[in-house]
């Protein structure tokens, strides 16, 4: 399905680590060849990537069927991931949260604690 997609993105780069679309479907999809398997976590990360694309892939929802796969719905929430780092204003650790305008770092402390980190840019 991922060598429908003639258009991917640019990587993006988070912190210290940079996030390839492309190099994610390819090493997946080479794996489950290799293995018949993934993991939860990585059909869920597959299902996201490739709904972003889904506009390259033609009969998208049918070939996700065909796998036993669903879509994932747009705006899924997902539960927050902690970080590394503590809330400077309460000491309790920081969490990265998504919404619709996109991921940012708060307080795992919320809504008691308002605290947002401040992205550059
Ligand atoms: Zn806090």
């Amino acid at each position: 399905m991922a060598s429908q997609i003639s258009q991917w993105k640019p990587p993006v780069q988070k912190g210290r680590r940079s996030f390839d679309d492309q190099d994610f479907v390819s090493s997946v999809t080479t794996q489950f060849s290799q293995k018949g398997t993934l993991s939860d976590r990585q059909i869920a990360a597959l299902l996201k990537v490739l709904t972003n694309y889904q506009d390259q892939i033609p009969q998208f929802q049918q070939r996700l069927e065909a796998l036993g796969l669903e879509a994932a719905p747009a705006y899924k929430k997902e539960p927050p991931k902690e970080i590394d780092e503590v809330c400077p204003e309460c000491g309790a650790k920081l969490v990265l949260r998504h919404s619709r305008r996109g991921s940012f770092i708060g307080c795992s402390a919320y809504p008691k604690c308002k605290f947002i980190k401040k992205n550059n840019g």
